[in-house]
């Protein structure tokens, strides 16, 4: 039997029962005579306590020592890991990324990593032992600083360890039975999803189902690792994320595969700019070099009075303060009115392959958020995706009106969350 790469996020580890259960788990795939490596997150909510710790210390902490202090909590907790893992008799040793190979650029909090040479992983199995590796860290190659790879991290390291190990599979263990077609902390009537292909779990996670990371899913597919997402507090199967389904892997044929939510982002409004060529790349460009990643955007035709428009478009609330900024220094040179940033909006999407060919998908997808009172305030779509930003308040509901209206809603099982603070 050949290698296996198993993840266990934060929920799954977030006390001692905690993690003793998972070392089980862990336990069991090695007695089935596997060879074992293990991506570990931080206990619980480690990683946010750190965060708001180093707030309270500095308001805008630099990067390298900002990932230095959040990467001591998948250090914790890979220890404690192979600790229990021992007292249960097997044979087990923690690294840290960078001794595991993880090989990153040197972008602060949210590297990529350009390469991985697990050689210390690979001689430590191959002598026996379940090798527990920290999540959601590397090493630069250049700078040769601590570097993380951004919130939910660990799903990517995982999936790359899998691809440079040449791993049968990569398990990312969870707090839910799998890939649902919607968070089940918001939709009790969410399906779980048997199999889904690479392309619509990219567009699901882009468009904030944070149970896969979107790096990690565009990692997998690049490298055709197969990943199978599942609970860490149950035996079920889970989710396969794949190519193509394998043997009994009912695949479905739905049009839509679910509905995705996200409130991380904010909504920036350039007000009253010249109807003119070049604002629009002058604001872009500013946004650009403040290395700032934008989501959608949306410019209205100007009022043929004034010759002025409004340009909107959303991004990170964690970069809102660095845009504001960027912002005001082109003021004078496009001459816009005014900055408004709002910060109490969500996205709500609705993805599926099938949408390509079924027209009335538009449709169905706005009467639905308009029989719920909800109002759009932008749209964007793709080729199998669309997404509308509505206010924050009013995004459970928006997203359990279009589950309903696409006959998502499970008549019988009410889906499970085992764990995790939903944070
Ligand atoms: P971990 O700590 O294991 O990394 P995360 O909190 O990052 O877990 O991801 C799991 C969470 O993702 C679930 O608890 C759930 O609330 C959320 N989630 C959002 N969308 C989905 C979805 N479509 N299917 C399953 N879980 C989802
Ligand atoms: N601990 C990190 C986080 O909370 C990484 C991870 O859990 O994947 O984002
Ligand atoms: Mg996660």
């Amino acid at each position: 039997m050949g290698l296996v790469v198993q993840k266990y996020g934060g929920s799954s580890v977030a006390d001692a029962e905690g993690i003793k259960r998972v070392a089980k788990r862990i336990v069991e795939a090695k007695k089935n005579g596997h060879q074992v490596v293990v991506v570990v997150s931080a206990m619980g909510d480690t990683t946010d306590e750190l965060i708001d710790l180093a707030e309270q210390v500095s308001p805008m902490p630099a990067g390298r020592e900002f990932d230095m202090l959040l990467t001591a909590g998948e250090r914790i907790s890979m220890a404690l890991l192979a600790m229990a893992i021992k007292n249960l008799g097997h044979a087990a040793q923690s690294f840290t990324g960078s001794q595991a190979g993880v090989i990153t650029d040197a972008v602060h909090g949210k590297a990529r990593i350009i390469d991985v040479t697990p050689g210390r992983i690979q001689q430590s199995v191959d002598s026996g032992n379940i090798a527990i590796v920290a999540g959601f860290q590397g090493v630069s190659q250049d700078s040769k600083d601590i570097t993380t790879l951004g919130r939910g991290g660990s799903d990517t390291t995982a999936v790359a360890l899998a691809a440079a190990l040449n791993a049968e599979v990569c398990e990312i263990y969870t707090d839910v039975d799998g890939v649902f077609t919607a968070d089940p902390r918001v939709v009790k009537k969410a399906r779980k999803i048997d199999w889904i292909s690479f392309e619509d779990m990219l567009e699901l996670a882009a468009s904030g189902s944070k149970v896969l990371l979107h790096r990690c899913v565009e990692y997998a597919r690049r490298y055709n690792i197969p990943i199978h997402v599942r609970s860490s507090f149950s035996g079920l199967r889970g989710t396969w994320v794949s190519n193509e389904p394998q043997g009994d892997q009912s695949m479905e044929h739905a049009i839509i595969s679910g509905v995705a939510h996200d409130t991380s982002e904010a909504k920036v409004t350039v007000v009253g700019v010249p109807d003119k060529p070049g604002e629009a790349a002058t604001i872009f460009r500013a946004i650009s070099d403040a290395e700032i990643n934008i989501d959608m955007i949306v410019q209205n035709v100007s009022a043929a009075s004034t010759g002025l428009t409004d340009i909107s478009f959303t991004l990170p609330k964690a970069e809102g303060r660095k845009a504001v900024e960027a912002l005001e220094r082109t003021k004078a040179r496009v001459g816009f009115d005014s900055l408004r940033y709002d910060d109490q909006i969500a996205k709500i999407s609705l993805v599926g392959a099938g949408m390509k060919t079924n027209p009335g998908v538009t449709a169905t997808f706005f009467e639905a958020l308009s029989n719920a009172g909800v109002n759009i305030e932008l749209i964007s779509t793709s080729e199998i995706r669309i997404s509308v930003v509505t206010r924050a308040d009013d995004v459970n509901e928006a997203v359990r009106a279009v589950h309903s209206a696409f006959g998502l809603d499970s008549e019988n099982d009410e889906a499970v969350v085992y764990g995790g603070t939903g944070r």
